[in-house]
């Protein structure tokens, strides 16, 4: 039989499924497990959400919908994030869809020819490498340092851009660093941007997760960048919804009626009673949005605090997203070996830092979406786990 198509024969599933494959057996042998892989809210969809997919449900919205969404969804979205990125938006440059992964995929599929370079983050969200090989493009991944906040190393990436950049991916706040792009690396990515001609994929999924009372700068938001952007963001981390799969994408018309063809082709539409929960979400009061924000920051202070308290574990204080990335590199041991002691010796589960690039590499990722009680009994097991390595 011949084999499978070239396209899939590199694809590689995220981390974080096989950590969880694992902590599952160990707690089917009685072991506790302490969380802090899976890269998701611990807290329930706000109430109000949850009764307006229950009304949209008995209200019999429960068939198809236009392939690029309900147009009372689509307006709301242009208005709301027309106002957050100080932009004008119609709603036809809005196309929703189920989660904010077909807005990574199908913008990359109707722009990447065979052989079309794409910059992307290295460490970075591992879809990012899979929708490239998807679309047939030559991935490019380009360091983030550390000493840079997590930022692209502008030097790399000045070496990195050509002519033969067609697609450059943004994430900001980052999944797996918690890192958040200054104002002026924007500018400069912005300008080889256009020097270029190259687009700029802006993943926000992480945009309103964002500490300290600050916002995150937006790409998308310098002089003339919109009309060569993609602005990809959803309901998943913003409002603890990522069981629903609704997200949206942002781009030019003439883009988003190519991506509209393609959500029609595979996924149909999005579920209908689903976008009119989405419609709540933002026209219902935000004040949890708020509280979640909170929560997290206070956790984020607490974990960081004490990660930084274990002698040899150096980590920086993310800016935005739920990861903390602290740098174990002093152990001389590889990201992928200490991650599986963790799970293995001490319960902890958490991923390397390599499950997201090469450059991952000396590093760990740890979710704090989890609760205090969590996170301390983490820090106490890493803590013990650490001393003796060093031992
Ligand atoms: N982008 C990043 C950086 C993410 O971390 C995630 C979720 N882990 C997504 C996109 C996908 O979001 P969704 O679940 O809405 O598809």
């Amino acid at each position: 039989m011949k084999p499978f198509a070239e396209r899939v024969s590199t694809l590689e599933s995220e981390g974080a499924y096989a950590v969880l494959a694992r902590s599952q057996e160990l707690e089917a042998q009685g072991k506790e497990i302490l969380h802090l892989e899976i890269g998701q809210p611990d807290f329930d969809t706000p109430a109000n959400v949850r009764a307006a997919a229950v009304k949209a449900i008995r209200g019999g919205q429960t068939r198809y919908n236009p392939p690029a969404g309900v147009p009372a969804l689509r307006a709301l979205i242009a208005r709301e994030a027309g106002r957050q990125h100080g932009l004008e938006f119609t709603p036809s440059q809005v196309v929703i869809g189920p989660g904010a992964k077909p807005g990574l995929f199908f913008p990359t599929l109707a722009l990447v020819e065979a052989g079309d370079e794409v910059i992307y983050p290295d460490p970075g969200f591992p879809t990012y490498k899979a929708m490239i090989a998807i679309a047939g493009g030559v991935p490019v991944p380009v360091p983030l340092r550390e000493e840079n906040g997590f930022s692209f190393d502008l030097n790399a990436f000045d070496q990195a851009i050509s002519k033969r950049t067609r697609l450059i991916v943004l994430n900001s706040p980052a999944n797996p660093t918690g890192g958040v792009i200054p104002l002026a690396d924007l500018r400069h990515i912005a300008a080889r941007a256009r020097e270029v001609g190259a687009w700029v994929l802006s993943d926000e999924i992480y945009g309103r997760l964002a500490y300290d009372g600050n916002q995150v700068p937006s790409i998308a938001s310098l002089p003339g960048m919109m009309e060569r952007c993609i602005i990809v963001d959803g309901f998943s981390k913003t409002y603890a919804m990522t069981g629903w799969r609704l997200g949206y994408t942002i781009m030019p018309e003439a883009l988003a009626g190519r991506v509209e063809l393609l959500l029609t082709h595979s996924v149909g539409c999005t579920a209908t009673f689903t976008q009119y929960a989405g419609i709540e979400a933002i026209n219902g009061p935000q004040d949890q949005v708020g509280a979640m924000v909170a929560e997290y920051q206070r956790r984020r202070d607490h974990i960081v605090a004490g990660l930084n308290a274990i002698p040899g574990v150096h980590c920086l204080v993310p800016q935005g997203a739920f990861y903390a990335f602290p740098n174990v590199k002093s152990f001389g041991k590889s990201s992928s070996e200490i991650a599986r002691r963790l799970l293995d010796e001490a319960g902890v589960a958490a991923l390397s830092g390599t499950d997201f690039g090469p450059n991952g590499e000396g590093y760990l990722r740890l979710c704090y979406a989890t609760s205090l009680t969590t996170i301390d009994r983490a820090i106490e097991k890493m803590g013990a786990f650490f001393r003796s390595l060093a031992a």
